[in-house]
C-alpha cells in the first residue's frame, strides 16, 4: 500500500481531493515503477487540484506533473532498481497518474536520469517550472540572444518559472528586468539576479501596437495583454520566449512588432519536448543553479497541505517554488 493524493469526480458531481491508500496493482501500465521521493506544485497542478481548469482528462486521477525518485522495478533495460530518475510532463498528472503519490508507474521513455550533482529534493525545487525556465533560456540562445544586446525582461517574476528564469539569466551574464505584481518582494528578486523591477500593472492593460524599444529579449509566463505589450516593447530583432498564461490565454496583439521590428515570438512547450532537449536542459540546470538559490526560492510541504497551497498559488500568493515531500 502507498499514499496518494486522489482526485475523484462522480458523474455530474463535485471534484473531491483526498489522501488515499492505494495498492500497487491500481497503478497504471508502464515499464518502470518508481518510489517517489518528492513532487511539486506547478501552476497546472494547482488548476488540476482545484478544478479551476479542465486539466484532468479522466477520473480518478493522481495529480502531479513532475516527480523525482528511485526505480523500484523496471522491465526496460535502460533502468535498473535503485536508479535515480525524474519526470516532467508527458500528460502525467493529466491523463496518466502523476507524482503526488509515494509510487508511480510510467513509460521508460518519459524518464530522465537525475543529473549528477542534484538531489531529488533539489530537482523538484527546480521542477517543471524551472525546467521550463531553462527551455525558455535555451530558446532565446538558439535565436542568438546574447547579454551584449541589452536587458532581458522576465514576467511573472515571483512565480516558479519567473524566479528560476531570473536566476538562470543573471548567471549567464544578462541584465535582467523583472515584472511583478509583488513589488514588496523586491529584495528576493534582486537576490535572484534582477537589477530593475517593473510594476506588472504597467504591462497588463491594452497598449499601442509599437511602443518604446526597451528589451532585447523576454521570458513571458503571463500571456494576454502583457505578452502583447512585451512584443510591442522589444528592441529591433528582439525575441520573446512565451511559455505561460497566468494572465490569460488570449493574445490581443498586432503584427506590427513582427513586420516592422523583426521581432520573434518563440513558443516554449515543456510537456512534449523531445528527450534530448530535456536531458540538455537538466544538465544545464544542475550546473548553473547554485544550491543556495534553490533553497531561498523554495518551500516544502506535505501531501496534506497540497490542496490548500494550490488555492494560494492560483491566488498569486506563493513565492517561487513548492516542493511536496510525499513521504
Ligand atoms: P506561478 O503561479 O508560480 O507563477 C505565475 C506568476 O505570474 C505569479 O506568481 C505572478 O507573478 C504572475 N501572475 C499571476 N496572475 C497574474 C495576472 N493575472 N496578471 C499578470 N501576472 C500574473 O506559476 P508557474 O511559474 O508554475 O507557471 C507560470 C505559467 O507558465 C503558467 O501559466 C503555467 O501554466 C505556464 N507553464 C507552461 C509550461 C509550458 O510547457 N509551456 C510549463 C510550466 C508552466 P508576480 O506576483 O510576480 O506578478
Amino acid at each position: 500500500m502507498f499514499k496518494a493524493l486522489l482526485l475523484t469526480k462522480p458523474d455530474g458531481g463535485a471534484l473531491h481531493c483526498a489522501i488515499t491508500d492505494l495498492e500497487e496493482a491500481a497503478l497504471p501500465a508502464g515499464e518502470v515503477r518508481v518510489q517517489v521521493a518528492a513532487s511539486t506544485l506547478n501552476y497546472k497542478d494547482a488548476l488540476a487540484i482545484t478544478g479551476k481548469a479542465p486539466v484532468v482528462r479522466s477520473y480518478p486521477m493522481v495529480p502531479g506533473i513532475d516527480f523525482a525518485g528511485t526505480v523500484l522495478e523496471s522491465s526496460d533495460l535502460r533502468y535498473r532498481q535503485g536508479d535515480a530518475v525524474l519526470l516532467n510532463g508527458w500528460g502525467v498528472g493529466e491523463s496518466h497518474w502523476g507524482g503526488l503519490a509515494q509510487q508511480a508507474r510510467v513509460k521508460a521513455d518519459w524518464l530522465v536520469p537525475l543529473p549528477a550533482g542534484l538531489t531529488a529534493a533539489q530537482a523538484m525545487a527546480i521542477g517543471t517550472a524551472g525546467y521550463t525556465a531553462m527551455l525558455c533560456v535555451m530558446a532565446l540562445q538558439r535565436h542568438g540572444v546574447t547579454p551584449q544586446q541589452g536587458p532581458v525582461l522576465v514576467t511573472g517574476a515571483n512565480g516558479g518559472v519567473g524566479s528560476i528564469a531570473i536566476a538562470l539569466l543573471a548567471r549567464q551574464g544578462f541584465t535582467v528586468h523583472a515584472s511583478t505584481g509583488r513589488l514588496h518582494e523586491s529584495e528576493h528578486l534582486k537576490a535572484l539576479g534582477a537589477s530593475e523591477l517593473i510594476d506588472r500593472a504597467t504591462l497588463s492593460g491594452p497598449g499601442k501596437p509599437l511602443q518604446k524599444e526597451r528589451w532585447a529579449a523576454a521570458v513571458d509566463a503571463v500571456g494576454s495583454h502583457t505578452l502583447a505589450n512585451v512584443c510591442a516593447s522589444l528592441r529591433y530583432g528582439g525575441v520573446v520566449a512565451a511559455c505561460g498564461l497566468a494572465q490569460g490565454m488570449d493574445l490581443p496583439a498586432s503584427v506590427a512588432p513582427f513586420i516592422l521590428r523583426g521581432v520573434t515570438l518563440a513558443g516554449v512547450d515543456s510537456v512534449m519536448a523531445p528527450h534530448a532537449r530535456r536531458v540538455e536542459a537538466w544538465r544545464r540546470l544542475a550546473q548553473e543553479l547554485p544550491a543556495e538559490v534553490l533553497a531561498s526560492n523554495t518551500q516544502t510541504i506535505g501531501l496534506a497541505h497540497a490542496a490548500g497551497t494550490a488555492a494560494e498559488l492560483l491566488a498569486g500568493r506563493v513565492r517561487g517554488r513548492v516542493v511536496v515531500d510525499v513521504n
